[in-house]
């Protein structure tokens, strides 16, 4: 069958037309009007509307006349923010275990970056490259699994994580994959917990830092039920590094046995270690949530760990489990930022996402706030029975635009002028 190639297909997918028919009185292709703005990368939370000519952002302000765009999306009501930056998501569809189509998962949801942590090894990258992060719409960039064979399934059928045999290391291999890939590979990812990594824990994270620190890039740690010490692992990462899976309710957490968070990783998010949420599967206790919050301690970046076995709950997308960060207390401009500018900074991105500033790639999501009861479950050790608690704010997106272009139908009115 033939395929459409990319530029082939991209027409059909915007809604612009070609910037050379631009007719003078209309320098704008496309406007956002009437939203409130929500961009902490410039400490903004207003109505306003935001401008895009030729992919970039060339102007947010009040009242611009809709005239002077020829298409127009009618945001009135509704929150605009720059597109969502996930930083923890798995879209090796089909290969790897946990792999969903990002497209309807990512940018039909507010995601426009998104990074794959770890799904993929040495072994199995280039199809990652070749057949997700080539082909889609979402921006996709990895971590690299320092097992050379990606993740491994860990499931009741096959608990046999893809770290408990070493040989499935390989330094060199993992080094040549990033020289060969360092557009699109911004770390390392590790993980370690017993069914994973068994007794190997620590050594596998040297390997991994072994290989990002020759590479200058961070290392994404996935933490819980481990076989060392949580203060073991934290005691071997450094500024830049991203802790994921940070608030989960399983041994070796990040709370000590009267419930306060450890000194040892008060002390590393104030050497520039980054704990983030990966929701996931097992990952989000709402009792660690509530004492964390308590003493002050907040994620630096909330992302989804969207993936098979969570995708239709209790995940379902980032927007979700933002919203149940406004249910636990923070406001949404705290919210936007840790899923924005926060992890936009967190990795080396060649596009710089997550801001609305004038001259940025137009990558810009749009939400309505859905009022109402939506029960929130946690995902937390498998064991018990889940919690779930009563919110009455939903986060729902409505728009995506990714370099200045309408992705999908919106869900809200455009008008083509
Ligand atoms: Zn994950």
């Amino acid at each position: 069958m033939h395929r459409l190639s990319r530029r082939q297909l991209l027409p059909l997918l915007g809604t612009l037309a070609p910037a050379g028919v631009r007719a003078q009185n209309q320098p704008y292709d496309l406007l956002i009007r009437g939203g409130r703005v929500i961009d902490p990368s410039q400490s903004l939370s207003a109505v306003r509307d935001v401008a895009v000519t030729d992919r970039k952002i060339v102007r947010v302000a009040e009242n611009i006349a809709p005239g002077q765009a020829r298409v127009v999306i009618d945001a009135r009501g509704r929150y605009v923010t720059p597109g969502l930056v996930d930083i923890h998501v798995h879209v090796y569809d089909g290969v790897a275990p946990l792999g969903i189509p990002a497209d309807p998962n990512c940018i039909a949801k507010g995601a426009t970056t998104v990074v794959d942590a770890g799904s993929a090894g040495a072994a199995t990258f280039p199809g990652l490259r070749r057949m997700v992060i080539q082909n889609a719409e979402t921006r996709v960039f990895a971590l690299l699994n320092i097992s050379l064979i990606g993740q491994s399934t860990v499931t009741e059928d096959h608990p046999w994580g893809e770290l408990l045999d070493l040989r499935h290391v390989n330094v060199k291999l993992a080094q040549k994959t990033i020289e060969q890939n360092r557009d699109v590979i911004v770390g390392m990812k590790v993980r370690l917990s017993r069914q994973i990594a068994g007794d190997n824990d620590l050594k596998a994270l040297d390997l991994a830092r072994e290989v990002a620190d020759a590479a200058g890039l961070p290392v994404m740690v996935h933490i819980g039920d481990t076989a060392s010490p949580l203060s073991s692992i934290v005691g071997r990462l450094k500024k830049g590094d991203v802790i994921t899976h940070s608030f989960h309710g399983r041994p070796q957490g990040i709370l000590n046995d009267r419930g306060r968070v450890h000194d040892f990783v008060l002390k590393a998010v104030d050497n520039g270690v980054n704990l983030d949420v990966g929701h996931g599967r097992g990952s989000f206790a709402w009792k660690v949530m509530d004492a964390a919050m308590k003493q002050g301690v907040t994620p630096g970046t909330i992302s989804s760990d969207v993936h098979q076995f969570n995708v239709n709950g209790p995940v379902f997308d980032l927007a979700t489990t933002l919203s149940k960060f406004l249910h636990l207390g923070m406001s949404l401009e705290q919210v936007i930022e840790r899923a924005t500018i926060r992890p936009a900074r967190a990795f080396r991105f060649p596009h710089q996402p997550g801001t609305l500033r004038v001259g940025a790639e137009a990558d810009i999501a749009v939400f309505e706030m859905r009022e109402g009861d939506f029960p929130y479950e946690e995902s937390s050790s498998g064991t018990g029975t889940p919690e779930i608690r009563m919110g009455h704010r939903r986060l729902m997106p409505v728009a995506t635009v990714k370099a200045g272009r309408i992705y999908g139908n919106a869900a809200i009115p455009v008008v083509r002028i």
